[in-house]
């Protein structure tokens, strides 16, 4: 399965169900994820104190940067520089390592960090699989800006994984489910080598709607727990508008730091608008954000 393949196509089906679920009210209210995909595109009018038509939330007043965007062919790593240049975002570059990707060994990971050190991107790993570190020499990995790491691909108990942002994922049972995808974050968090939490809340389509009840306080904090034990940083995602404003305001004040990220392969890279408007409400500084130091 091409990884690339499947989340562009994510995010296109994600769209096409924003606009499906618009029209029921239920999925209106309060889900972070699919139901406001289509507004991130077209953002609602609202009347500033002036009266004038306000449609973006502010850019932030501290430097921002977009750790999440895959090169592909649609977008050559010069394109990305420029687009970043363009809208004033630091661009950070990340590619999935292990057995169905381009970077398996370490002589593909030193041309892959070799390739990139010439432009003015931090570079960074996206790997999908737990243990995945160990296939490269660490002090090749420590030549790495960042790693940053979701927890969206759970390992069957009989073998093989299950991608759960895929549109087509079942949820039969919502405790059992929950159970185990709590298991493997706490896994992720507490054994994986990474610096950034990435889609971090983000649940398939059958429970999403069930956001905030699903995620209770009880798990916010374990979660919250252990990035902070490890310094992990918490993605700010802008494809699947996760973590929500409770989440974040609960990490903010765990002194977590933040990154913004749009996981995008295309134009979309270093455009946002879930992550200023979240910046926005939580009051988020620059001293609130990660910025992983250029090696
Ligand atoms: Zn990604």
């Amino acid at each position: 399965m091409n990884h690339t393949y499947s989340r562009r196509s994510f995010v296109h089906t994600s769209v096409m169900a924003g606009a499906a679920f618009a029209a029921q009210p239920l999925f209106a209210a309060g889900v972070p994820h699919f139901s406001r995909v289509l507004g991130a595109r077209k953002p609602a009018l609202s009347l500033s104190k002036g009266g004038e038509a306000a449609t973006l939330p502010p850019k932030p007043g501290f430097p921002v940067a977009d750790y999440h965007v895959h090169l592909s062919p649609q977008l050559s790593v010069e394109q990305a520089v420029n687009l970043g240049k363009e809208r004033q975002v630091q661009i950070g570059i990340v590619e999935h390592p292990g057995p169905d990707y381009k970077i398996q060994t370490d002589a593909d990971l030193k041309q892959y960090i070799d390739g990139l050190r010439k432009y003015p991107v931090r570079i960074g790993l996206q790997p999908v699989y737990p243990g995945w570190s160990k296939s490269f020499s660490k002090s090749l990995l420590d030549e790495l800006d960042y790693v940053l790491m979701d927890a969206l691909t759970l390992p069957r108990p009989e073998g093989g994984w299950l991608a759960i942002w895929q549109i087509d994922t079942m949820v039969d049972d919502e405790e059992a489910f929950m159970t185990r995808y709590m298991q493997f974050i706490e896994q992720v968090l507490a054994t994986e080598p990474i610096d950034i939490f990435a889609w971090p809340t983000f649940l398939p389509v059958p429970i999403a709607r069930q956001y905030s009840q699903i995620w209770t306080r009880q798990r916010v904090d374990r979660i919250i727990d252990l990035a902070k034990a490890r310094k992990i940083a918490i993605e700010i995602n802008e494809v699947a508008h996760v973590p929500d404003e409770n989440f974040l305001a609960l990490a903010k004040r765990a002194s977590l730091k933040f990154t913004f990220g749009t996981d995008a392969r295309n134009q979309n890279a270093a455009h946002f608008y879930y992550c200023f408007q979240m910046a926005q409400k939580c009051r988020l500084t620059e001293a609130d954000m990660f910025a992983p130091k250029r090696k």
